[in-house]
């Protein structure tokens, strides 16, 4: 494979589009279990994941994220099936490798990922020790694939954060930390966003940023609060759910609509009726760009329509913009005069 530009590089070109959701995707496609949220389907079914990994490729994402989140010890540990750790692991960070072969443009870049391990406490330093470990074996199987970045995404406390940047910087690889904002607005340990992005920066990190849990509308004032307080790249990766003020994260969205939802819950998965149309997303995708956010993604909830969209309204056209909607021959919608017109009266008339 050609020798790709490093992740600094493309950024400093223009926006660097990343397609994640996996693990909300193939929960919906039946091959990956709510709740625990680990991803088996990496063993038990590798070509769903290799599918969804072309399908972002072909939507115009320029990264494939090597499907590790939650694939590590504490997670794997609650299912009791920690001895798969290391098979999950190298089997996902080949998965993303194989499919970014296929990229005609030899430009996509491979992404490991580490994430937020549930164990971190500020208070307690022998977790820091286990958690440094936990992400030093995750980053070594990454570097040992060769990949071109890693990102450190969902993290809710600034100590872990930087553990995790740590981890990440000394093997030398570039490193995206994504926070995750939570309803409070602030981390767990109760540090800004701003100022742990500030701090990150300062240790190295090539992008810093915010992932998971806000929608577009609630992500993007935070966001630009940090484009604002940092010199480096910022990242945003939102949910694609329609996320309000009152409510703004995905698991603090309420449907008082519905009633037959299992603890009155929509989170997270029964969320269907919040999910941001493609315009929005690609709305999203251009504000983002014009307030100088270079690393833009979409996180739990994505699926490649949106991506493409994206990819679209940064004025790209990837391979599935052949597809991309056309309404003028629809048979009564359209407008192409091999319409008929009784068809395209009813539309006219408001019948349909
Ligand atoms: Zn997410």
């Amino acid at each position: 494979m050609d020798k790709k530009d490093s992740l600094s590089n493309r950024l400093a070109q223009g926006p660097v589009i990343c397609a994640e959701g996996y693990l909300f995707e193939l929960e919906r496609r039946g091959y990956l279990q709510a709740g625990a949220f680990v991803p088996e389907v990496v063993l038990e079914h590798p070509e769903v994941v290799t599918q969804l990994h072309r399908e972002f490729l072909r939507a115009g994402s320029d990264v494939m994220v090597a499907f590790t989140y939650y694939a590590h010890r504490e997670k794997l540990r609650v299912i009791g099936k920690e001895h798969l750790l290391e098979e999950i692991q190298k089997q996902a960070l080949a998965l993303a490798r194989n499919v970014a072969k296929e990229d005609p443009q030899t430009s996509l870049l491979v992404a490991g990922n580490i994430c937020n391990t549930n164990i971190y406490d500020p208070d307690d330093p022998a977790s820091h020790k286990t958690v440094r470990m936990m992400f030093d074996e995750q980053v070594a199987w990454a570097a040992g694939a060769d990949v071109d970045f890693i990102v450190a995404e969902t993290i809710g406390h600034h100590g872990e954060a930087l553990l995790a940047l740590e981890s990440i910087r000394d093997t030398g690889i570039e490193a995206v930390v994504n926070l995750v904002g939570h309803r409070a607005g602030y981390l767990r340990d109760g540090i800004s966003l701003v100022d742990c992005c500030k701090s990150l920066e300062d240790a190295g990190a090539t992008v810093v940023g915010m992932n998971c849990n806000r929608g577009p509308a609630t992500m993007m004032p935070l966001v630009k609060e940090i484009r604002a307080a940092v010199s480096c790249h910022v990242a945003a990766v939102p949910v694609p759910f329609r996320t309000t003020e009152t409510h703004p994260t995905f698991q603090s969205l309420e449907d008082p609509g519905c009633t037959c939802i299992p603890d009155n819950r929509p989170f997270p998965v029964a969320l269907d009726p919040f999910t941001c149309n493609r315009y929005e997303m690609a709305a999203f995708a251009q504000e983002a760009a014009a307030a100088n956010v270079r690393f833009i993604g979409a996180c739990c909830g994505a699926a490649p329509h949106h991506i493409r969209a994206m990819a679209e309204a940064l004025g790209r056209s990837p391979a599935a913009s052949r597809y991309s909607p056309d309404m003028s021959k629809h048979y009564a919608f359209g407008s192409d005069p091999s319409v008929r017109a009784d068809n395209r009266e009813l539309a006219s008339k408001g019948a349909l």
